[in-house]
């Protein structure tokens, strides 16, 4: 066959089969361009899940008369004019491909209104009809009928109405998550599915978040606000005892798109990394900006995902703000009828009685964990009383030990029950976290050096990441275009296979551009200690070692939950009880 142009509609459809995978995709495609367009409310009709119509109807800016031809002829575009404009794309599109290739896979009309007067057109088969006028108000109607009727191979795969149109509410839910402001309302066959007002405040969007990831998670879930130089994060995050057997409540907006992260991702799952029960994932929904430039956003062309400049000050940002959110989850730290901690003063009261980690066998850095921590741990405890007339603090005042396992304690609110051990082993853990970070990771030469083979790629990467792995307490050097030599490793994981070692923080690296995988081995061990150095059940405790208990709650980060995710207390307000007695009904 010779080489040959290839006509635009034929092209336009070639281009149609990366942007419009199913009905779905047109929805998106379609919301965006209203979003874009500076739309307050946007209407979302279907049926027959998107095959047979879809309509998406908004009050934005609409198109000028002289455009509405033009805005379907590929790479017309009114978002970016140069290679500038491309670099600092604030708006969802850009690349002017959406509605040629929609149209050329379907049938489909424009209304717009700019200014004075509506116009329409059509188009059928790649073929425009004429600008005509119509009747419209202010913003565009985009309707889309007989999805892919012109191409009966691609209409093979789409699944049934019930499928697509799930597709399709999922991602209005992720637009109407992205753009809170904007008014939306949907219907499938003619029957509402989703109305959302538009919201203004926190309370408001909370609400709409209630609307869209469930009441549960609403009345579960922590504000985040927080900003550095250059980069910024706001949402919520759910605590983590709200969690979830998949992965499937996680939603990201960078700079107002919804994209799909593997740098986020990682940063939230390290953030939550020991405050969740083994295999269940964290739920949130959160927004970060950042200067456009930072950020590539042509990196696909559904625009599913981007491309950081600078994937490890991301990481780092993110995951450090999820942290210190998460470290409120502590008794009294986000509960507002809680007194606050800083009231628990005053009292005097007996040093607490943990049982500190004795005669470990570990390396020197556990050893000097240990050591701080039994300095710690050897000071009277003065800080944890209260000033006369002062409210009960957040957990109250112990009554009585439960099958020695429990204590039983009494708040403002009603009965605390507290898990002793559980707690426990989150206070000693958070206290040898805090010695070893304050520590500098103590290396340990090995006897014998190890040679690793690599590939020339992950040789380079880590040649050039040397300050991270100094840091990190690995001593490697490359030995060879493909070999890199172990020549240090931390001394806490002496112990540990150093190649394998190695090997994930590469494959972290090249995943995420950032490893956390030895502080995260370190915590691990750091963790088992804890555990087995806890309290243990049918440890008898007076009254006062009970209160010991509840004040170190109090202060110490993250005590919601032990170190595996467990809740470590749980209450009973007094309302409750009035309920169950059927009291005062
Ligand atoms: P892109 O969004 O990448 O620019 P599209 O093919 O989706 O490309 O749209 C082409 C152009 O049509 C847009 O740049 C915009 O000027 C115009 N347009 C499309 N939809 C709307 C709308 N709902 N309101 C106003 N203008 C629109
Ligand atoms: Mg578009």
């Amino acid at each position: 066959m010779p080489i040959r142009q290839l006509p635009d509609h034929l092209v336009n459809q070639i281009a149609a089969g990366e942007v419009v995978e199913r009905p779905a995709s047109v929805v998106k495609e379609l919301v965006e361009n209203s979003l874009d367009s500076g739309a307050h409310a946007i209407s979302i009709d279907v049926i027959a899940g998107g095959q047979k119509l879809i309509r998406v109807r908004d009050d934005g800016a609409g198109i000028p008369k002289d455009e509405i031809v033009l805005a379907l002829s590929r790479h017309a575009t009114s978002k970016i004019a140069s290679l500038e404009d491309l670099e600092a794309v604030v708006s969802l599109g850009f690349r002017g491909e959406a509605l040629p290739s929609i149209a050329s896979v379907a049938r489909m009309t424009i209304v717009s209104r700019h200014g004075d007067g509506a116009w329409q057109v059509e188009a059928d088969n790649g073929r425009l009809g004429e600008l005509a006028p119509a009747a419209h108000p202010i913003g565009t109607t985009v309707e889309v009928n007989d999805l892919f009727y012109n191409t009966p191979a691609r209409k093979k795969f789409l699944r049934t109405e019930r499928t697509e149109f799930s597709h399709i509410d999922k991602w209005i839910r992720r637009l109407a998550l992205a753009r809170p402001d904007v008014a939306f309302s949907v219907s499938h066959n003619r029957h509402v599915t989703l109305n959302l007002k538009a919201a203004t405040d926190d309370a408001s969007r909370l609400q709409r978040i209630g609307k869209i990831c469930g009441e549960v998670f609403a009345s579960q879930a922590m504000l985040i606000d927080g900003a550095a130089e250059m980069i910024a994060i706001s949402g919520w995050i759910g605590l983590p005892t709200f969690n979830r057997s998949q992965a499937d409540m996680q939603f990201w907006f960078v700079n107002g798109r919804s994209v799909s992260d593997k740098t986020l991702t990682h940063a939230a799952r390290h953030a939550y990394r020991d405050v969740l029960f083994h295999g269940r994932y964290p739920a949130y929904v959160l927004h970060v900006s950042m200067d456009p430039s930072m950020v590539d956003a042509n990196a696909h062309p559904a625009k599913l995902e981007v491309r950081f400049r600078d994937g490890r000050m991301v990481h780092g940002f993110v995951s450090q703000a999820i942290e210190h959110c998460l470290r409120e989850t502590r008794p009294g730290g986000h509960d507002v009828d809680a007194a606050p901690v800083s009231l628990l003063r005053g009292q005097v009261i007996r040093q607490s009685t943990m049982s500190l980690p004795s005669g470990y066998a570990g390396s020197s850095a556990v050893a000097e964990a240990i050591g701080a921590y039994q300095a710690l741990a050897a000071k009277p405890m003065t800080e944890t009383g209260l000033p006369e007339s002062a409210t009960t603090p957040p957990l109250g005042f112990a009554i009585a030990q439960l099958a020695g396992v429990y204590i039983l304690a009494e708040n403002a609110n009603g009965v605390v029950v507290v898990d002793m051990h559980a707690a426990h082993e989150r206070i000693v853990y958070e206290k040898l976290k805090k010695s070893f970070s304050n520590k500098k990771i103590t290396r340990q030469p090995l006897l014998v050096p190890t040679t690793v083979s690599v590939s020339e790629a992950e040789a380079s990467l880590a040649e050039e990441s040397g300050d991270m792995f100094e840091q990190l307490g690995l001593g490697i050097t490359r030995s060879g275009p493909s070999s890199l030599l172990i020549r240090e490793v931390p001394a806490m994981l002496k112990q540990g296979n150093a190649e394998a070692l190695l090997r994930d923080v590469i494959s972290d690296l090249m995943e995420s551009g950032t490893s956390n995988r030895i502080e995260e081995t370190c915590h691990e061990i750091l963790a088992t200690m804890a555990c087995h150095h806890s309290l243990r059940a049918n440890r008898a405790m007076t009254l006062p070692e009970m209160n010991a208990l509840l004040r170190e709650m109090e202060i110490t980060d993250r005590a919601d939950q032990c170190n595996h995710g467990r809740p470590t207390w749980t209450s009973i307000s007094l309302a409750e009880l009035d309920r169950l007695f059927l009291r005062g009904q």
